[in-house]
C-alpha cells in the first residue's frame, strides 16, 4: 500500500512510542498525585511542555495541552472571544477565513447561535490565499478575534500569517492560527508569526491521535471550556494525558529539527509528482497556490469523474488518498473550501487530495501517478462520474 493520506493522519513514529512507553506502563502516575509516581509524571509533563515551548519560542506557561487540534481550535476561538466579550460587551464579532477547518468554523457558528456574535468571513482568492486587503475590509471596532489557518488541509495553501496577524494587531485585535497542518513542515515560532494563539495536533506529526496543544500568549484572556480540577493552569481541566504530551513534544521536536531538509526534499518530489499527474491526465486541475503551499500536499480536480470513484479505483491499485478532507469524506456536499476558491460544485466533486509524510519516496509517487492515470481512465470508461 502507498499511503498518500498523511494530512488525515500519520503513524506513530518509533522514537515517539519509545518516549511515551514509560508513562503508559511503569511510570503511570497522575501528575497531581503527591507521591513519587505522581512527581515523575509531573516532571515528564513539565519536560514535554518545556520542549514544546522551546519549539514555539514561548514560555512553558503559555502552552496548554488539549485532546487534539479540534479542542485547541475550540478553546482558542470560543475561549478568547467569550473572555473579550465578558470584559467588553461591545466586542461581539469574530472574523474567520472562508477556508477554515470545521473546528474553527463551527466554533464561530456556536458563538453566533448562543452568544450573540456575528461571524465575518474573509474571502480567499482562487488559490486559497487571504489578502491583507480582504482582511482589513472586514475588521470592525467590535471584532473580538481573528482566526486564519496557517496552511489549508485540503489544498495546502499557506497564508501570510505574520502580515495578517500584524494587521489585526494594528486594530488591537488578537489573532489565532490553526497550525495543525503546518506544524510538521513550517516554522511555528510564535514570535516571528506574531500570533496570540496557535493550535497543533499530535497525530498529524507522528504522535498518537487525541493529543494537541494550544499556545496562548501571556496576558491574553481566555475562558476555559472544560471545567473541573483546574489542571493546565485552569485553562483545561482533566487529568493530563502525560504519555500523549510526551509523544507530541517528541514528534514536534523531531519534525521541526528535520523540517528544512525534509521540506526541500519532499517539495521537489511533490513538484515532480504534480508534473507527472498533469502529463498523465492533461485535463486535471491542480488546486491551491502554485508556490505558497505545503511541501506535502497536492490536490487535483479530475473533471468528468467523481472524486469518490477515483479514490476507490486508486485503492484497488494500492494507493490510499482522500477525496477532500477526511472530515468531509463521505459527504455528498461539495467541499466548502473548494467552493470558496471559486471552483464549480460539479468540478469540486471530482477532487482528490494526495498528502505525504517525510518517508515518501520518488518511487511511491511515480507509481501513484501511473495509478492515477489508470484510475481516471477506468472511471471514465466505466461511466462512474
Ligand atoms: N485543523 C486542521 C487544519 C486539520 O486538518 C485538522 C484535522 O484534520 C484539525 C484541525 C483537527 O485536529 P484533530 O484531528 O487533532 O482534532
Amino acid at each position: 500500500m502507498i499511503f498518500l493520506d498523511a494530512a488525515a493522519t500519520t503513524p506513530v513514529r518509533r522514537e515517539v512510542l519509545d518516549a511515551m512507553w514509560p508513562y503508559l506502563t511503569g511510570e503511570f502516575g497522575n501528575p497531581s498525585s503527591h507521591h513519587s509516581l505522581g512527581e515523575t509524571a509531573a516532571a515528564a509533563l513539565s519536560g514535554a511542555r518545556a520542549a514544546v515551548a522551546g519549539v514555539l519560542g514561548c514560555r512553558s506557561g503559555e502552552v496548554t495541552f488539549t485532546s487534539g487540534g479540534t479542542e485547541a481550535d475550540n478553546l482558542a476561538v470560543k475561549g478568547i472571544a467569550l473572555a473579550r466579550q465578558a470584559a467588553d460587551p461591545v466586542l461581539n464579532r469574530v472574523v474567520i477565513s472562508a477556508v477554515e477547518h470545521p473546528a474553527v468554523e463551527e466554533s464561530a457558528r456556536y458563538l453566533e447561535r448562543f452568544h450573540g456574535f456575528a461571524v465575518d468571513v474573509v474571502p480567499v482568492d482562487g488559490t486559497g490565499l487571504v489578502s491583507p486587503e480582504a482582511l482589513e475590509a472586514v475588521l470592525r471596532p467590535e471584532t473580538a478575534l481573528v482566526s486564519v489557518m496557517y496552511a489549508n488541509n485540503e489544498v495546502g495553501t499557506v497564508q501570510p500569517i505574520a502580515r495578517l496577524a500584524a494587521l489585526a494587531h494594528s486594530c488591537g485585535i488578537p489573532f489565532h492560527t490553526d497550525a495543525v497542518q503546518a506544524a510538521g513542515w513550517l516554522s511555528v515560532d510564535v514570535k516571528a508569526l506574531g500570533v496570540d494563539a496557535l493550535s497543533i495536533s499530535g497525530h498529524k506529526l507522528g504522535a498518537p491521535k487525541g493529543c494537541g496543544v494550544l499556545y496562548v500568549r501571556g496576558r491574553t484572556r481566555i475562558e476555559p471550556l472544560v471545567h473541573g480540577g483546574g489542571q493546565e493552569r485552569g485553562r483545561r481541566s482533566g487529568t493530563e494525558n502525560v504519555a500523549g504530551a510526551v509523544g507530541l513534544a517528541t514528534a514536534l521536536t523531531m519534525a521541526q529539527a528535520q523540517q528544512l531538509q525534509a521540506a526541500e526534499r519532499v517539495a521537489a518530489l511533490r513538484d515532480a509528482f504534480i508534473a507527472s499527474v498533469l502529463a498523465g491526465v492533461p485535463e486535471a486541475v491542480l488546486t491551491g497556490h502554485s508556490t505558497e503551499r505545503l511541501p506535502s500536499v497536492a490536490s487535483f480536480c479530475f473533471p468528468g469523474t467523481s472524486g469518490e470513484s477515483v479514490l476507490l479505483e486508486l485503492e484497488r491499485r494500492g494507493v490510499v488518498c482522500s477525496s477532500g478532507s477526511a472530515c468531509a469524506a463521505g459527504s455528498d456536499a461539495p467541499s466548502p473550501v473548494l467552493t470558496a476558491l471559486g471552483i464549480e460544485a460539479e468540478v469540486a466533486q471530482t477532487a482528490v487530495r494526495f498528502s505525504f509524510d517525510s518517508s515518501v519516496t520518488a518511487l511511491d509517487l511515480e507509481t501513484a501517478a501511473q495509478g492515477i492515470r489508470d484510475a481516471v481512465a477506468s472511471v471514465r470508461s466505466l461511466g462512474l462520474a
